[in-house]
């Protein structure tokens, strides 16, 4: 499969990897629009959030815990910070893996769209 993020938790390209487990992989934006902006997002290829089954809820709950866990890793649990998924086109969705961006180190954007 030609998905970048498998590739990514694969191994067979390089990321900034700051965490993973057999469920999640969690590795730097390399675009990033915040001075943190991290990716967290599931081994398995899960398109977007619309792939979703009811089954993946503890995998959901997971990648929120995981996110929780770096910011705190990174110094923003304090100040705030924000996560994102987009899905689908309107959503803004470019990476068709499902990703959670977390973003902080700055105070972000009032916009939500
Ligand atoms: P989205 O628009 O929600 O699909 O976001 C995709 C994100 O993946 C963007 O913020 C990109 O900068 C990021 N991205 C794309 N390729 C890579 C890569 N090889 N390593 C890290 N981040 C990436």
């Amino acid at each position: 499969m030609n998905c970048i993020f498998c590739k990514i938790a694969a191994g067979e390209i390089p990321g900034e990897i700051l965490y993973q487990d057999e469920e999640v992989i969690a590795f730097r934006d390399i675009e990033p629009l915040a001075p943190i902006h991290l990716l967290i997002i599931p081994r398995r290829h899960i398109p977007s959030l619309t792939h979703l089954s009811d089954t993946d809820a503890p995998l959901i709950g997971h990648m929120v815990i995981i996110a929780n866990q770096l910011a705190r890793d990174e110094g923003i649990a304090g100040s705030g910070y924000r996560l994102v998924i987009n899905c689908g086109e309107h959503g803004g969705q470019l990476v068709t893996h499902l990703h959670m961006h977390l973003l902080g180190g700055k105070r972000l954007s009032d916009s939500m769209g």
